[in-house]
């Protein structure tokens, strides 16, 4: 019985509490892809800010992509100021393989909060502002200016929303010194921190080739120069699955991935097609040279036959990771407090891809951090979830590493 009555009793504290409010309400938000509507985004944004007794300014980038930004002064107005990133668009679900319909931000009794974007990651959007609403209750003033940035689009690419928000004039008066974004849950104890991402390239691989008769073997079709092609990659991504396979230390972030996404070519069963295309989603480590890396594919077009022409949807420039050493004052603050509360981190290059790579291209030092742990990885999964519990856990990391880093 007394168990029983422990349980409500957390429940109840659990539902109500405002910053687990907060975040089922934002949650319940559909801002799902295709075709995000973020009016009811920014209107909930707005709201927060009031709350906050801040300003939500909104930065409309590109048609029906707006750019939230709630501001909160630091004490030293020139210092560069500190980015607290989240992006308000989710990936689309399939209702009926969920438990609970992705929308209803429905907590089970264990503490379970179920909502598409509950990892990912508009968790880490409401524990921002929830950091700020904590800090300002005990009358703490930081150094740096916090800007909590609300971002369109991430899931598709961030091209009308982070990518061009940095290019406008807005972006450059804010003054940027230093920023956190996304990370990803992890079921182990040990969190995961990313200082750096892989370089895409999504290339298709256009093959030309003889056309003519089913029916003969011509020379140089379309299809024997895809079998060579194919061949390469595979035999390159192979290489690379052994070296992740034979080396404990290393993660998938730390080596080339290479799939074949998609094949098309052809109109009739019968007829030899003049070119054919494949393409590949690759992801490209940080420590090999990108220009050796583009020369390589160049180098195997030319070896399945030649005549193969590669057009790039996703071409990255070479960007350089965040420094974790001495010379970056930010990073020293945020392990510092990292250390503090005795956090066991693993820094690592980030698998995916992220907002950040368009702030880092500028040079400004970026840490992708969702504090998460013993938390399966759910992002773009049915049934995603994140724990009441894990949640106001990371309100907590989240004010040490925020206030240590906005006092640089
Ligand atoms: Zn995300």
């Amino acid at each position: 019985m007394e168990t029983t009555l422990h349980k409500q009793m957390q429940y109840q504290a659990w539902e109500s509490n405002l910053d687990i409010q907060v975040f089922r309400e934002y949650l319940r938000i559909p801002s799902v892809h295709p075709d995000v509507c973020y009016d009811e985004c920014v209107e909930f944004l707005r709201r927060q800010a009031v709350s906050l007794d801040l300003k939500a300014e909104v930065v409309e980038v590109n048609p029906g992509k707006p750019v939230v930004i709630i501001s909160w002064q630091g004490s030293d107005s020139a210092a560069p100021s500190i980015m607290l990133n989240s992006h308000m668009d989710v990936v689309p679900v399939y209702p009926e393989k969920w438990t609970h319909p992705p929308f209803s931000a429905h907590m089970d009794q264990e503490g379970r909060i179920y909502g598409r974007g509950s990892q990912d990651m508009k968790c880490v959007g409401v524990q921002f502002l929830a950091v700020v609403r904590a800090l300002k209750r005990e009358g703490v003033r930081l150094k740096r200016t916090l800007h909590l940035t609300f971002v369109p689009d991430e899931e598709i690419g961030g091209e009308l929303g982070m990518r061009d928000f940095v290019r406008t004039d807005r972006f450059k008066e804010l003054n940027w010194g230093f920023a956190i974004d996304e990370g990803y849950a992890i079921e182990e104890d040990v969190y995961r921190l990313f200082y750096g991402e892989r370089y895409i390239r999504r290339a298709n691989f256009y093959i030309s080739g003889t056309p003519g008769h089913g029916s003969l073997l011509l020379e140089d079709t379309a299809g024997e120069k895809a079998r060579k092609l194919l061949d390469r990659m595979m035999d390159y991504r192979e290489m690379e699955e052994n070296k992740l396979k034979n080396d404990r230390k290393l993660t998938i972030g730390d080596i080339t991935t290479v799939n074949l996404t998609m094949i098309s070519g052809g109109i009739q069963g019968n007829v030899v097609p003049p070119e054919m295309m494949l393409c590949f989603d690759i992801r490209v480590s940080n420590d090999i040279s990108l220009e050796a890396f583009d020369a390589q594919l160049e180098k195997w077009c030319k070896e399945s036959g030649g005549g193969i022409r590669i057009e790039h949807d996703v071409k990255n420039p070479v960007t350089a990771v965040t420094k974790l050493d001495a010379s970056n004052p930010f990073w020293v603050a945020f392990k510092g407090a990292v250390d503090k509360m005795n956090l066991r981190v693993r820094p690592q290059i980030n698998p995916g891809a992220t907002d950040v790579r368009y702030l880092r291209d500028l040079g400004i030092p970026a840490i992708g951090f969702s504090p998460m742990n013993k938390t399966p990885v759910l992002l773009h999964d049915h049934d995603e979830y994140l724990h009441a519990e894990t949640f106001l856990k990371g309100i907590d990391i989240y004010k040490e590493i925020v206030s240590a880093v906005a006092n640089v």
